[in-house]
């Protein structure tokens, strides 16, 4: 067994993949990913690979591709260089020393590192994280081609393939009236077979929420996610206490930092957290906001920010490592890709998402994958987001 040792060297690069259909969502539609792809190297000899994407470029939250690879090679790359790459905490505690926030572009490196420690001591990184508690979480996968008749028709396919059978819809771009017509003909075409789940990503006001959720909990959705403005704890709150009889409430866009989740757990302003590991700063921090849901008896759910496989296997080694008060997972992000970067992706057995049990996160990165999509070599500029129905004033 080799020991850990220092940290080398870190480098970042964007890669753009095409989507295998448009992703639509309350703030637009996206129709490729660019993920930032990070790979570290310790002295060793042992290298390891992580992953920050976003939704949009800066549209789901502050941080872009751009801002990310930015983030890595100007100030978190030179600040790690020779330092001890065992020593997980330092580290963490080193990169906000040398850049505030910038949560997603830490998590990509803290993956990395944990990625090649966890090779060099050839343990699966669940091992580092606290050791294993799932062999496989059951996979959500997400309605959002825009259009009811495609939903429906993948909804089936995916039914009859044993691969899901909990569907999540997004919701608000369309008038709260029509977003109710629309979940209520899906849960009608799903009834019996599956579960239905909405994510609102925040395009409702505390009143409109209050008003069409009822209606969409009367349709059967189940659990709702972020209905309101990240800020508008307080909405969460009254909808909270008035709906959790009858569904759950989950927060996304609301928790990303520890102290976040504090609030909310406080407040009781959330039956749900939806785990990112990008949004908690690393997979670390995902498991410290995750502490603080058990501790405040809040569930967790598996969110993902349509990672490819090598974000979406770092996300299923700490998920593997959590409670079982949890709503599955949504590791999709593979899937929607028109093509991944390792050679082989996580299996999905009885509509469970299985745990790859290999070294590191346990898949294999495909290197002429890693070229193919690179954009330094395609010659796109910027992440695309297509805001066409969105209102301009
Ligand atoms: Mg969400």
């Amino acid at each position: 067994m080799i020991g850990p040792s220092p940290i080398e060297r870190i480098e970042a690069r964007i890669l753009d993949i095409p989507t295998i259909r448009p992703h639509k969502l309350s703030f637009g539609a996206i129709s490729r990913q660019s993920p930032v792809i990070v790979q570290l190297w310790l002295r060793n000899g042992a290298t390891g690979f992580g992953e920050a994407a976003t939704i949009g470029g800066p549209s789901w939250n502050e941080e872009s591709p751009e801002s990310i690879w930015h983030a890595i090679q100007t100030y978190l790359a030179p600040a790690l260089v020779d330092q001890d790459g065992a020593a997980f905490g330092a580290v963490l505690a080193r990169m906000d020393v040398a850049c505030k926030g910038n949560a997603f572009a830490k998590s990509a490196v803290e993956m990395a590192l944990i990625d090649a420690v966890s090779r060099s001591l050839n343990l699966p990184a669940y091992q580092l994280l606290g050791g294993k508690r799932h062999q496989s979480l059951p996979l959500v996968w997400t309605l959002a081609s825009g259009d009811v008749a495609q939903d429906l028709e993948e909804a089936q396919l995916r039914l009859q393939q044993k691969r899901h059978r909990i569907f999540k819809m997004k919701i608000g771009a369309r008038t709260p009236q029509q977003d109710v017509a629309v979940v209520s003909e899906i849960a009608r075409g799903l009834a019996g077979k599956a579960t239905l789940t909405v994510d609102v990503n925040q395009a409702w006001d505390g009143h409109t929420a209050r008003r069409y959720l009822p209606q969409l909990i009367d349709a059967g959705v189940t659990l709702i996610e972020q209905p309101v403005a990240k800020w508008n704890v307080e909405a969460l709150k009254t909808l909270s206490a008035e709906l959790g009889s009858r569904a759950s409430i989950m927060a996304d866009e609301t928790v990303c930092t520890p102290q976040d989740a504090m609030l909310l757990a406080r407040g009781q302003a959330s039956h749900v957290f939806s785990l990112k590991v990008a949004k908690h700063g690393g997979l670390l921090r995902t498991r410290q906001v995750a502490g603080i849901a058990e501790a405040a008896d809040i569930g967790w759910y598996g969110g993902t920010m349509l990672e490819t496989s090598i974000g979406s296997a770092a996300s299923a080694h700490v998920f593997a490592t959590l409670n079982h008060q949890h709503h599955g997972c949504e590791l999709f992000g593979p899937q929607l890709l028109v093509d991944d970067l390792v050679t082989a992706r996580m299996p999905i057995v009885d509509f469970e998402l299985q745990l790859p049990d290999g070294p590191g996160f346990g898949v294999e990165v495909d290197q002429t994958q890693l070229d193919r999509f690179d954009r330094a070599r395609t010659g796109l500029h910027t992440t695309h987001i297509d805001l066409g129905h969105q209102a301009t004033a």
